[in-house]
């Protein structure tokens, strides 16, 4: 089969693989219909994340159909829809009794990193009874897409962790696709204000578009200080950082009203200072965290019932073979305008 392969710092390439077996008896087979670039396939590529080694075939979002299941499958069957979690939970281990998939002690985000991944024509999934998901029948398997990874991210990380309430004041530091998925995630709760925050303009007009109900550039290095006069000094209940890089941390940090959160989403790959000489005072909250994807199923039913359409995520779409176009289109997102690319296997 053709698979997307990571091959050390910068590099990655179409190769020839064998299709997967089944290894343990939890596994399933799942032949892969359309999966997509993720942002964190980036951050590997860049040598970020050490625990992804060369070799490893990349990608950690799809839907597809199942072709195989081991003998200890007992939910999902050959030829089933399913739509693929990021975050692989085994369901029985001390942190999936608790909720928290992502810290699974046999699982966790595992796909694409640890494991072989779904930018290929097919991908073996561990403990598929509680890491698959049914897809619902006449479902669009394109804006399901956006339920593996991003959404559920953008949800739980953002908008659960920011604590957004009716009313609210809520600032996104980072207008990438996690970052709007935040914006649409936050909707649900009704808050007042959702002021978006980026460098480049074209994504500041698709976050008026998903409903941000203003936008600052970070173009000229004075975001914060907009911020704070268009809330009469007071900040924002909730800051939401989006990128993972320090610049923008720091920038919720400035803008956190008093008693508010600040909900960090970003991957992290240096140290960020914490200006407790400022906050210590301020009654504020600072939360991280893993998506452990426990909101996939009422994401799943939001989608259906057109309460959200991630769909809009959706820029540009390309057939397997043509992925390191794909990934070239991804990576010059600022001069393609690029948000999600669906891959078709
Ligand atoms: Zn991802
Ligand atoms: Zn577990």
């Amino acid at each position: 089969m053709e698979a997307l392969v990571y091959q050390g710092l910068d590099k990655r390439a179409l190769e020839e693989r064998p299709v997967p077996e089944i290894k343990d008896p939890g596994d399933a087979i799942v032949r892969i219909v359309k999966t997509t670039i993720c942002g964190t396939d980036l951050h590997i590529l860049k040598g970020d994340v050490s625990t992804c080694a060369p070799g490893r075939i990349l990608g950690h979002e799809g839907v597809g159909i199942i072709e195989k299941t081991g003998p200890g499958v007992t939910t999902f069957h050959q030829g089933d829809h399913v739509l693929i979690s990021c975050i692989s939970a085994c369901g029985k281990c001390e942190y999936c009794r608790r909720g928290m998939y992502s810290h699974c002690t046999t699982g966790g985000w595992i796909l694409g990193n640890q494991i072989d991944g779904t930018q290929a024509e097919y991908v073996r999934i561990p403990h598929a009874d509680t890491s698959l998901y049914p897809v619902p029948e006449g479902a669009d398997e394109e804006a399901l897409v956006m339920l593996s990874d991003i959404l559920p991210t953008g949800f739980e990380c953002g908008v659960l962790n920011g604590k957004i309430e009716p009313g609210s004041t809520v600032a996104i530091v980072g207008a990438d696709p996690i970052g709007l998925a935040a914006l649409l995630t936050a909707q649900f709760y009704s808050p007042a204000e959702i002021i978006m925050i980026d460098l480049d303009d074209n994504r500041l007009q698709v976050a008026k578009r998903f409903g941000a109900t203003a936008t600052v550039s970070a173009a000229g290095g004075m975001s914060a200080e907009l911020v704070m006069k268009m809330t009469g000094g007071r900040g924002v209940d909730t800051a939401i950082e989006a990128v993972g890089v320090a610049a923008t941390f720091i920038t919720c940090e400035d803008i956190v009203a008093p008693g508010g959160t600040i909900a960090n989403i970003g991957v992290h790959g240096v140290k960020v200072d914490l200006h407790l000489e400022r906050l210590w005072a301020q009654n504020i909250t600072i939360t991280t965290r893993l998506v452990d994807t426990v909101t996939t199923p009422m994401l799943l039913k939001t989608v259906q019932s057109r309460k959200i359409d991630p769909k809009q995520l959706i820029t540009h779409r390309f057939k397997l073979d043509r992925i390191l176009d794909a990934y070239d289109t991804f990576g010059r997102a600022a001069s393609t305008q690029a948000l999600k690319v669906i891959i078709e296997a």
